[in-house]
């Protein structure tokens, strides 16, 4: 539509707020216009931190010449002309302040050219009023720029950090546009220097690539998960690292919501959350998700300059987010690579550098999923059990090499899914004792006991009060039968206490009590009983780690096993 004034009416309804707070807000303004105007090239150059000089070129939609001088008007925008517009507002800006703001701060020049016209238009602003307009060639898009921004606001000026600062604010914000539109050929060059250049190839992966470097580019792991029925739940797609990639801060967390860049400390919990047990302390996984809920479920107004949302349902996109999260790294973790420790000379071939070890890389490496996995992307592989190692790790062949499973952890899976799936039927197979065992439990624990029985009696837990304090253990989990049971009914109970959500619970639950039923490290294992475990792990779900997160097998491939003995 045509560029025109907002009703007064439309305005008051729109959050105002002040556009232009630094040279990276200008960028942030220029390139997301030529976003919106459905550019498929935007280049982006700037000088002395933006402030002597910025430039965005872009092979958009352009502005027709007629409607140049508008532009620049307060209010004025060709993207929503009524309120029902606003709420579906797919476009990145909707306001019309940017381009005035600009103006009114800085010097600027537009040139643009739109399909329909032969010549280009030319226009000059000082101190947002235009002082010059002509003629020029342009092919078609739209090429602002702005020189000596702030020179009449030296309080602005003043408060600016160094030029270093502003640039890699600057990198920042264009690093985020190339990870939202990857199908987009970005190119930004700071004083002379270029600094960044998407393909535009339309995949994440091109843009990780050319942000975080190959090594974790291929290492990072989709994400998917399309929209429910009904609306509420958001579709979610993008990419998360492994846990062998972790950083040291959180911000390689990349959050979009209908691609458009935002903060959110929600989101931000849930992927945390989703590596609960994966990632050591203080470490932070890499992630770039995009969120797609329906216009309606989010309100982009709250903050000014419309980096902050609001979600309608906070807990639904939560667990949307979380639960996408950890299934994928359930499922496509690749399976840890035995770490030998010396490096043997011939691992990279003269003139080809082994990839540099990314920053903070976990002692434990995982294989790069270069070449396809032969598991199934969840699974494992067919094993051949070949023995029992330290009485606490069977030791197989498989497709490709050497695979090494921890005897409790897996035990420990295949019981945990067993219960889960068992509790959700006809309750968890349950075995009365034949003596009943006396058992004290603390205040809590009794508390927990009241609060929680319809969950521990459908985990096949039957305890009756017997005194104070005292109660009466009349059957457990068959799991656990024929144990020491007091610690592990008292774990049980502890694990309830958090305030969590039913489905949490039981997992807390499951996870306690497949703790206590696995086989233990030190037990020996029969050739039939490895066997057996073997398979069972071939059936599960998740096999790949322990409910609490730690793997379950390690595997060392036939290459790394040619390598380790000169065979190539
Ligand atoms: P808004 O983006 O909120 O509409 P702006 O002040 O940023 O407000 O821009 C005003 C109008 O100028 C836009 O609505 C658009 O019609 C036009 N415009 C600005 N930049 C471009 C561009 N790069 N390509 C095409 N049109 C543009
Ligand atoms: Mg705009």
């Amino acid at each position: 539509m045509p560029i025109h004034l907002l009703s007064p009416d439309l305005i008051s309804k729109i959050a105002a707020g002040e556009v232009v707070e630094r040279p990276n807000s200008v960028v942030k303004e220029l390139v997301e216009n030529s976003l919106d105007a459905g550019a498929s090239q935007i280049s982006i150059e700037v000088r002395g931190g933006g402030v002597n000089f910025i430039r965005v070129s872009d092979n958009g939609t352009g502005i027709p010449g007629d409607e140049a001088e508008l532009a620049f008007d307060r209010h004025a925008t060709s993207k929503i002309t009524s309120l029902a517009d606003l709420e579906n507002a797919k476009s990145l800006g909707f306001r019309g302040e940017a381009l005035p703001s600009i103006a009114h701060v800085a010097q600027v020049e537009l040139v643009t050219r739109s399909r329909e016209e032969v010549s280009g238009t030319y226009l000059s602003l000082q101190d947002g009023k235009a002082t010059e307009r002509g003629v020029r060639a342009h092919p078609q898009g739209t090429t602002v720029t702005v020189r000596n921004l702030f020179r009449h606001v030296p309080a602005r000026l003043k408060f600016l950090k160094s030029s270093t600062t502003e640039n890699s604010h600057i990198t920042n914000l264009v690093s985020h546009y190339s990870l939202a539109f990857p199908g987009v050929r970005f190119g930004l060059v700071i004083d002379g220097r270029p600094i960044l250049h998407t393909p535009g190839s339309g995949k994440v992966r091109d843009v990780m690539a050319e942000i975080y470097g190959l090594q974790i580019a291929q290492a990072m792991l989709k994400i998917e998960k399309t929209a429910k029925e009904g609306g509420l739940t958001p579709a979610v797609s993008g990419y998360v690292s492994p846990p062998s990639l972790s950083r040291a801060s959180r911000s390689y967390l990349s959050f979009f919501v209908n691609q458009r860049w935002i903060q959110s400390p929600l989101l931000a919990r849930a992927v945390e959350r989703a590596y609960e047990g994966l990632l050591g302390v203080g470490r932070y996984p890499i992630a770039v998700i995009n969120l797609s809920p329906l216009p309606q479920s989010v309100d982009v107004n709250v903050h000014p300059t419309k980096r902050e949302i609001r979600f309608s349902q906070e807990p639904v996109v939560f667990n949307t987010v979380y639960g996408t999260v950890r299934r994928t790294l359930m499922d496509k973790m690749p399976l840890p690579e035995v770490e030998l420790s010396h490096q043997p000379a011939s691992v990279s071939a003269p003139g080809q550098q082994a990839p540099e070890v990314p920053v903070g890389e976990e002692k434990r490496s995982f294989s790069l999923p270069l070449v396809p996995p032969k598991a199934p992307p969840s699974g494992i592989p067919i094993l051949r059990v070949l023995g029992q190692v330290a009485r606490a790790y069977v030791i197989a062949e498989g497709p490709d090499g050497l695979y090494l499973i921890d005897q409790h952890a897996a035990h420990e899976r295949v019981l945990f899914e067993k219960i889960l799936g068992q509790q959700a039927k006809e309750g968890v197979e349950s075995q009365s004792l034949l003596e009943p065992l006396t058992i004290e439990l603390s205040l809590r624990q009794e508390e927990l006991l009241r609060a929680r029985q319809e969950i521990l009696s459908r985990f096949g837990f039957v305890i009756e009060p017997f005194g104070e304090r005292t109660y009466l253990l009349r059957a457990v989990p068959a799991m656990l039968a024929g144990q020491g049971m007091e610690e592990p009914v008292k774990e049980a109970l502890d694990s309830l206490e958090d305030d969590a959500n039913p489905a949490e619970r039981e997992e807390k639950l499951a996870a306690s009590l497949a703790c206590h039923g696995a086989i233990r490290a030190g037990q020996i294992l029969s050739q039939e009983e490895m066997r057996e475990l073997v398979k069972q792990m071939e059936k599960a779900t998740s096999p790949r780690t322990c409910p609490h997160g730690r793997p379950t097998i390690v595997h060392l491939s036939s290459g790394r096993l040619e390598r380790e003995f000169g065979r190539m």
